[in-house]
């Protein structure tokens, strides 16, 4: 059987960090501030902020949230964000996607300053991944890299495949493995021999979002196992490896909810805490 990578445990000792970040700050007299902007009524979006805000009165961060109503106009919300670009006490700004459809979550998007980006989707901050030179990094990709250093996993040398290739956990999980020395392979759904592929892998990451996507004979004996995916079966929540029958033969593998999930929000408060350090010339 296979250890379980504590998702919840790890992101306490994440948390734990930035609460006393946050804290030496304030000694300085440093406030640490997130802007999340919601615009309508997506139910999912709305506990997403929820536990985001809750996550930042529990640190110490200071949280203010931007409910619009979903007629919000591109120049309405626009205007927020130039606001808020501008405001000291902000550090961080959030905008939870997706937006409506009749706003431009691209010039959205590009119109959050760089140094606010606390979820690194602006394309100077995804460039500066590219490179390797970066503060910030998509959070869930962030908290996975988190959770292998926390484990004592290091990519080097490994062989990992990356299932999924979106911009928010695919492609940047693909290069922060790459950073770490990993032998990188992004699979996707016109990749041909899957399984085959994925058998290949020492760390296997599956971000495709079909739930029981991976099962036991796409996976090596002793790989290591982490599941990205946010699914309902039957109403419950899953990720995209089928655990029970993976949990056998896999040497680590993370759960679904408990694994990678809170991490994801770990990772916001320490960008939003590395931004409010840079903000203030601070390393
Ligand atoms: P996405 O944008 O829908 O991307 C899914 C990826 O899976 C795409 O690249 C797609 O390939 C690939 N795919 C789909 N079917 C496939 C198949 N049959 N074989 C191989 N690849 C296939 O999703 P996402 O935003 O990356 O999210 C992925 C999952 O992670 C979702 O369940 C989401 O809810 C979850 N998630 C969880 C967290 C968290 O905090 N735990 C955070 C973000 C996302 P193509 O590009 O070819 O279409």
């Amino acid at each position: 059987m296979s250890k379980l990578i504590d998702g919840k445990a790890i992101s306490a000792a994440v948390k734990q960090k930035v609460a006393e970040g946050v804290a030496e700050l304030k000694s300085k007299g440093i406030t640490t501030g997130l802007a999340v902007i919601i615009v309508g009524e997506d139910p999912a979006s709305k506990i997403y902020v929820a536990n985001k805000k809750k996550a930042c009165e529990a640190l110490g961060i200071i949280s203010q949230e931007y409910a619009l109503p979903a007629e919000t106009t591109q120049e309405e919300l626009l205007a927020l964000i130039d606001t808020l670009n501008n405001e000291k006490s902000i550090n961080g700004i959030l905008c939870q996607l997706p937006l409506p459809r009749h706003l431009d979550e691209k010039a959205i998007i590009n119109a959050i300053s760089p140094e606010k980006d606390v979820d690194a989707f602006h394309p100077h901050n995804v460039g500066r991944i590219m490179i390797g030179d970066y503060d910030f990094v998509p959070c869930t990709p962030a908290g996975i890299m988190e959770m292998l250093e926390y484990e004592g996993i290091d990519p080097a040398g490994k062989t990992c495949v990356v299932i999924g290739r979106s911009n928010i956990v695919g492609k940047p999980m693909g290069m922060l493995l790459l950073h770490k020395n990993g032998t990188v392979t992004i699979c996707h759904s016109r990749t041909q021999n899957l399984a085959e592929v994925c058998r290949r892998a020492d760390i296997l990451v599956a971000a495709v979002g079909k739930a029981n996507f991976v099962t036991a004979d796409m996976v090596k004996d002793g790989a290591v196992v982490i599941d990205v995916g946010m699914n309902r079966d039957n109403g419950k929540l899953c990720g995209d490896v089928a655990f029970d029958e993976v949990a056998k033969k896999a040497s680590a593998i993370t759960p679904v909810p408990g694994g990678v999930g809170p991490m994801t929000i770990a990772m916001l408060m320490k960008n939003t805490l590395t931004a409010a350090r840079r903000q203030n010339g601070l390393n």
